[in-house]
């Protein structure tokens, strides 16, 4: 079993490290149904950044969103098939355990969303936190491939305000939470996509849901909620009486 390893004392960021074989499926669904669309010629749009995208890819199997104008693009799972396949990831990885000493649960820490996060060029830092304060919840990233020297790492800062680069490194993660300030390191375009795995998780605690929620529904649009419910096929939020009906219209 590893360990998550923090990356600074004052920081709630980690890193983790595991087997290269807890990747082999995620490769090869990204080199079978991802990058064939994305080396198309119509498709290089996408990575100049300079608009927000939200998009499906033709097959619907996944979903495509950027962030303002930053030319990374965040292309999430989009029904059970494709999230079982970063479920099982997160799985393999042993992580629900690993941060429980570290994240506030009931029962156990649940992952949200799985994504592949790809972009060829980052022209300037874009400085942000991933969740709001005190929310237990956490962003996994590790690089899907070999890294090549011409991409950019993770830049983050201490409390002081200074500026760090974490390396991305073959099957090491970088896991953070709330209050690790980040970006991607600049770096030219470059001919190779640089291709990282990333997940959501986090509490199963639904009364964190209200603070999550834009964050998580920002991202993607199948997801698992707090309860483990997915996103849509959820009723735990209604009030008491409009559960019972739609518990009532659905036994008809
Ligand atoms: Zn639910």
């Amino acid at each position: 079993m590893h360990k998550l390893q923090r990356l600074h004392p004052t920081l709630n960021a980690f890193t983790y490290q595991f087997e290269d074989a807890l990747l082999l499926e995620l490769r090869a669904a990204y080199l079978n149904q991802i990058e064939p669309f994305l080396a198309a010629p119509a498709q290089q749009y996408l990575f100049e950044g300079g608009q927000y995208f939200k998009l499906d890819l033709p097959n619907q199997d996944y979903h495509l969103c950027s962030y303002d104008t930053d030319p990374l693009l965040w292309i999430s799972n989009n029904n059970a098939v494709t999230y079982l396949l970063f479920k099982r990831f997160f799985d393999q990885l042993g992580l629900a355990q690993a941060l429980k000493q570290f994240c506030e649960y009931r029962r156990k820490i649940r992952m949200y969303s799985g994504f592949f996060v790809l972009g060829n060029r980052a022209p300037e830092p874009v400085w942000h936190y991933d969740y709001r304060p005190k929310v237990p919840a956490y962003t996994l990233i590790t690089p899907l491939f070999d890294w090549l020297p011409e991409h950019g790492h993770l830049l983050y800062q201490l409390p002081n305000g200074q500026e760090q680069t974490y390396r991305y490194m073959c099957n090491e993660a970088i896991i953070f939470g709330e209050g690790f300030l980040h970006c991607t390191q600049p770096y030219d375009v470059s001919e190779h996509l640089r291709v990282l795995v990333s997940f959501t998780c986090g509490s199963d605690k639904l009364s964190y849901w209200p603070q999550l929620k834009s964050n998580i529904e920002e991202q993607s649009l199948y997801f698992a909620l707090p309860c483990g419910h997915i996103y849509g096929s959820c009723h735990c939020l209604e009030p008491n009486i409009l559960k019972k009906l739609l518990g009532i219209l659905q036994f008809k």
